[in-house]
């Protein structure tokens, strides 16, 4: 059974969802203002692995997976360029993606962006303001906290005492709100001001908590199982969720909080604000694989904190590739007859000892150590004994099993088709003739990659498959 560290009752608690075999989940994506790091990579591929894992478990699911495309530093840099906030923004949501599937992680069922749910926001703040849960204050909307006494439960953050005492924790700036931690819902903008959008309460744009307010509920009802994000979100960001959807349904809002820690660097918190991050390009610039990078992001248990290092790194590069390796030999290892041996017996130890961590609030340390045993002691009988057919089976199967959560063994190598070969073959002649070697010898060595071998005969190039 999965247990997982909820973050409302701060224990580990075994995962039930509320309707029987079918998980509702969200967990808030991206700002796409800039391109995303490998900080904020940790967190996605943790809700990857999270969402593969309860896939394995075998539960059907609805996962929601938002864009915020509206904050003010879109709003600054866009109207600093003298663009729309969707011009500016369109990049970077293709780059996002682009780097969102390189490192293998799979598409959630619902991707929404919150300038798509304006209505429904408008919806949610319309219904807080009717029943006291907000008001108006110089054009602008705010949450009532004081309306809503569990104000605090996920974050545990107390608020009693003076409101000073807490002033370093909520915005004080603004003196035109009845209590320093209310939150803006919706902000006043000028009749030609863009962005902006019309509403009954008058034109404005979102505050940055409704919009996962509101693009949850739609998708996923007023309760919901699971939601999930970075540590830094717990608060403000989803305490304000809780406030507001809450306050405007009267239900529970989601029944588990999961949250991830963060990706360092020198022992500081990688940030774009700070300048110390690496994105997912910069290390594909510098020739490492998505799989390692994913990989290293996924090595450390999600609620550890994870120290970048390229060291670090180069060491995910050789473990993806002993891991690889071992998937390629087992698929050509010459049968043997059949004696017996302990492989299917370790097969079965490896897959127990794996889910027994993943069900552990998802271990997946452990679970690593369980796949490289089985692959030590698996390479160890093929040196001596081989497999047979059916371990040869059991192994493969495992393998596949390991990697629908994980996916850190990736795409096993596409055979060249013959076409490709001949094109290739063509392209070294041509080098050759333009005494290019640098790339005739690249294309040879690409070849016998591939287990093409090439002869010269004097009939010309020949080529056969190894
Ligand atoms: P943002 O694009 O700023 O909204 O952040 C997207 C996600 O990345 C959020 O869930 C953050 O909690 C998470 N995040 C930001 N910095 C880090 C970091 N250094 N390590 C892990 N997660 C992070
Ligand atoms: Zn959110």
């Amino acid at each position: 059974m999965l247990r997982l560290f909820n973050t409302l009752s701060r224990q580990l608690e075994e995962f039930e969802p509320i309707e029987e075999g079918r998980v509702r989940m969200y967990i808030c994506g991206p700002t796409v203002w800039n391109f995303a790091h490998i900080g904020n990579f940790r967190t996605f591929i943790f809700g990857d692995v999270l969402r593969r894992y309860l896939k394995f478990k075998g539960y059907e699911l609805t996962h929601v997976f938002n864009l915020t495309d509206i904050d003010d530093r879109i709003i600054n840099e866009s109207a600093a360029r003298g663009i729309s906030i969707d011009e500016f923004t369109a990049p970077y949501i293709t780059y996002f993606w682009e780097d969102f599937d390189a490192l293998g992680n799979e598409r959630p069922e619902v991707t929404p962006r919150a300038t798509e749910h304006i209505k429904e926001m408008i919806e949610i703040i319309a219904k807080l303001i009717e029943n006291g849960h907000a008001y108006e204050s110089d054009g602008s909307i705010y949450y009532r906290i004081a309306a809503f006494p569990e104000y605090g439960k996920l974050s545990k953050i107390s608020f009693e005492g003076n409101i000073a005492g807490a002033s370093d924790r909520v915005d004080t700036d603004k003196y035109d709100k009845e209590d320093a931690r209310d939150f803006a819902l919706w902000k006043l903008v000028g009749e030609d001001d863009m962005p902006g959008w019309d509403a009954p309460f008058g034109r404005g744009r979102p505050g940055w908590h409704i919009e996962c307010s509101a693009m949850s509920m739609k998708y996923l009802g007023e309760t919901f199982d699971l939601h999930a994000g970075g540590m830094d979100l717990q608060f403000p960001h989803h305490e304000n969720e809780i406030a507001q959807s809450e306050g405007a349904s009267g239900k529970l809002f989601s029944k588990y909080w999961v949250h991830s820690e963060f990706l360092k660097i020198d022992d500081v918190t990688m940030s774009k604000s700070k300048g110390n991050f690496f994105t997912f390009r910069d290390l594909r610039e510098q020739g490492y694989s998505p799989l390692a990078i994913r990989y290293l992001l996924l090595s450390v248990p999600y609620r550890k904190q994870l120290n970048f290092t390229f060291e670090g790194l180069k060491a995910a590069e050789s473990t993806i590739e002993r891991l690889r390796n071992f998937r390629s030999l087992v698929k050509e290892v010459a049968l043997n007859t059949g004696e017996s041996s302990s492989v299917t017996d370790t097969v079965e130890a490896a897959l127990q000892k794996f889910e027994a961590a993943m069900d552990d609030d998802l271990n997946t340390a452990a679970a690593l150590a369980a796949i490289h045993d089985m692959v030590r002691e698996v390479n160890t009988v093929i040196a001596s004994a081989g497999l047979s057919a059916d371990e040869k089976i059991a192994v493969l199967d495992a393998v596949a099993k390991f990697d629908a959560v994980l996916g850190i063994f990736g795409k096993e190598d596409q055979e060249l088709l013959d076409e490709d070969i001949e094109a290739l073959i063509a392209e070294r002649q041509e080098a050759r003739r333009h005494r290019d070697f640098a790339r005739s010898d690249e294309i040879r060595d690409e070849l016998a990659a591939k287990g093409i071998i090439l002869e010269d005969t004097k009939d010309g190039m020949r080529w056969r498959r190894k």
